[in-house]
């Protein structure tokens, strides 16, 4: 398809450039991709499409003898229009016809069969035809889920470099696409702490999020520029600007290469005093960068993107084991800070959380989802505590909101030593236990919690998301998300005092302490230990150095107590411009 050079401007929320054809993912319907077939495979496809039928038709009677017995005849209705629909010709003839004329997958022909019908009977004067739009709906879904059941098509099908571009992507399927042939990620929602984009930072992936709208303009095979640095989506790029973005291309390319060099340089301020920079790691693969631009240890490995990665499977002890053990041996003698699984919320769980909540980011999540499931929990913990054997392991509960769920882990922890110890098998006692400072009522009763623990982390992007009631994931608050706000920084300042006072370590391992802009804020508040994505580390490591802590303490003062964000931001800007 042709077009004229079209640019959106969105949220650079990852950097680098993705230079490729567009592949639509619409998620918040189904998960479905047009995958461009070959000749000779389209009868394999109409044998695929078919067999699907037949599975979809199989669940449906089930569903409806189910639906007969307990909830008797007129609902059971429902589900015999559903077969008639799955049996109906208009339907399944217009589906293989599509297969076979446009050379297409059977998933995409059926999502686009039941839209194009789905539209006409939805215009329809008489309800009981308007009534089938919803069969189809539910009818395409059945059939959807039987396809994906049988050796479905997979991305890296699809000839060259994709840029994906959605309404919304999920942290897993970020982790999926990223894995596969993906070059780029445009989506409509997200924001700069979204875990989508935490994801596409550690895979190194483009993206440009909060670009409304975008599904509807761009069309399948599209040539497209996605500029995450810059926040732009190019589509349709001419021949000079694939020039110059392929120039742009290699000179970040040649720009990350020279992080490594600043690998030995102490992150020492210009009046000595040390600041520890960390590593967030959510892929197990990511332990190498840390090693290589410099980490003093792991800050935070968000162990929920294990689970993610094998879902539906849950990981065996063995797994977690395997890679705990991994990391920790790379990182020995620094410490390396494992978080037990922050699932549920937007870190989808299903096989975890048994039912759906109305409001999930407020629901069974972080620690209060593991204590619920001991039988899961278990095989995480018993794994932590043997790799501890390998070197300095310090354990990070998530979500803390009140100090009994620190004494319930360590109950926990008690009785899952004594199933360690039946089984014969060795572990290690010494190890550091902290919690997250992510929930207002933790940052409020810090100086409590600092006494139950070896350790606090505060999570500035959950804590700003509570604190504010501004979702980090929604494109139209986003504005109000600010980590300068002085409640942001009052708590800081009070959970930092906290720690201090009882002699407990205090980390940030928040994005806030990735961005050069707060460093100087954070150390003057008296944080020294930040934890960032591997290739962030060079950069803050280069602004410590540039500091004196006197002037720093004064900033700090200055800044917490001033009335807004945009203050303190003023603050901020006025100090980076004294020389
Ligand atoms: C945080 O909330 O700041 C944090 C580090 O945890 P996550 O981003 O995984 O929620
Ligand atoms: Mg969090």
């Amino acid at each position: 398809m042709t077009g004229a050079e079209e640019i959106r401007q969105g949220l650079g929320v990852s950097g680098g450039i993705g230079i490729g054809r567009v592949v639509c993912f619409r998620s918040r319907t189904h998960e479905v991709f047009r995958i461009p077939l070959q000749e000779h495979q389209v009868e394999g496809e109409i044998e695929r499409i078919r067999r699907a039928v037949g599975i979809a038709h199989d669940e449906i009677q089930a569903i409806r003898e189910r639906a007969r017995d307990e909830l008797g005849d007129e609902l059971a209705a429902i589900f015999e229009a559903h077969a008639l629909v799955l049996h109906d010709d208009l339907f399944l003839l217009r589906i293989e016809e599509r297969i076979r004329e446009k050379r297409i997958n059977a998933e995409w022909a059926v999502y686009r069969t039941a839209e194009e019908l789905e539209k006409r009977f939805a215009g329809l004067e008489s309800e009981n035809l308007r009534a089938r739009a919803e069969d189809l709906q539910d009818v395409s879904r059945y059939l959807l889920r039987s396809l994906q059941g049988i050796a479905h098509h997979e991305l890296s099908e699809v000839e060259g470099d994709v840029v994906i571009v959605a309404d919304d992507l999920t942290p897993s399927d970020a982790v999926r696409l990223g894995r596969q042939r993906a070059v780029g990620l445009v989506i409509e929602g997200g924001g700069q702490t979204s875990h989508t984009t935490i994801i596409a930072r550690s895979l190194h992936l483009p993206l440009v999020a909060g670009v409304s709208g975008i599904t509807q303009v761009v069309g399948d095979e599209d040539p497209v520029v996605v500029d995450g640095s810059a926040g732009t989506v190019t589509l349709h790029p001419g021949k000079e600007t694939l020039q110059r973005f392929r120039r742009r291309q290699r000179e970040f390319s040649i720009a990350i290469a020279s992080l490594e060099e600043t690998r030995a340089v102490p992150p020492v301020t210009l009046d000595g005093e040390r600041i520890e920079l960390m590593a967030n790691i959510d892929l197990p693969e990511e332990i190498d960068e840390a090693v290589r631009y410099g980490a003093s240890g792991v800050g935070l490995y968000r162990s929920e993107f294990l689970y993610i990665e094998r879902s539906p499977e849950l990981p065996t002890e063995e797994e977690h084991l395997e890679i705990y053990s991994r990391m920790i041996e790379a990182m020995a003698p620094e410490p390396v800070v494992i978080r037990t699984y922050d699932l549920g919320g937007r870190k989808l769980a299903r096989q975890v959380m048994e039912s759906e909540e109305d409001n999930p980011v407020l629901g069974l999540r972080g620690i209060r989802l593991t204590l619920a499931r001991p039988k899961i929990f278990e095989v995480q913990v018993r794994a932590l505590l043997r790799a501890g054997l390998k070197g300095n392991l310090w354990i990070l509960l998530p979500m803390v909101s009140a100090n009994d769920e620190v004494r319930r882990f360590r109950e926990f922890v008690t009785a899952v030593m004594k199933g360690l110890d039946e089984d014969g098998l060795e572990y290690s006692r010494d190890f550091k236990l902290g919690a997250m400072v992510e929930v207002p009522s933790a940052a409020i009763t810090a100086d409590l919690l600092a006494r139950e623990v070896d350790f606090l982390s505060i999570g500035t992007n959950d804590l700003i998301q509570y604190s504010l009631a501004v979702d980090r994931n929604n494109e139209h608050v986003s504005y109000l998300y600010r980590p300068l706000h002085p409640a942001i920084l009052r708590m800081i300042r009070f959970v930092v005092e906290s720690a201090r006072e009882a002699e407990t370590e205090l980390a940030i391992c928040g994005e806030m302490a990735s961005q050069t802009r707060y460093t100087p804020l954070l150390a003057g508040l008296g944080v020294r230990r930040l934890s960032m994505s591997p290739r962030t580390i060079p950069d803050v490591k280069g602004k410590i150095r540039t500091l004196e802590i006197p002037r720093l303490r004064e900033l700090a003062a200055e800044c917490t107590n001033l009335g807004s964000a945009d203050e303190v931001a003023r603050c901020l800007e006025s100090y980076e411009a004294e020389d």
